[in-house]
């Protein structure tokens, strides 16, 4: 099988698609992970990578929010590896 390459959204580093986690904007105005469908942009897992990207600037530009969901930002640290 092909592998897929996407960028990630914070270091702008290439990676195969299954190495990433992707984050749509959610139809309830959030942010969520999933797999397939929304809009969304994908993040390695690194949690510098996620640290860029948690910016009330980058957010809002990206999700119209200001910040991640407690809950999210939990489930996004426990998948970062490093
Ligand atoms: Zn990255």
């Amino acid at each position: 099988m092909k592998s897929i390459i996407r960028t990630c959204a914070g270091c702008k580093g290439k990676f195969d698609q299954s190495d990433l986690i992707r984050l749509i904007k959610s139809t309830q105005g959030g942010i969520a992970i999933q797999a397939r469908g929304g809009r969304g942009l994908y993040l390695c897992k690194k949690q510098t990578c996620f640290k860029r990207l948690n910016q009330p600037k980058r957010l809002h530009y990206l999700f119209k929010t200001s910040a991640f969901p407690e809950n999210l930002e939990r489930d996004l640290m426990s998948l970062c590896i490093n």
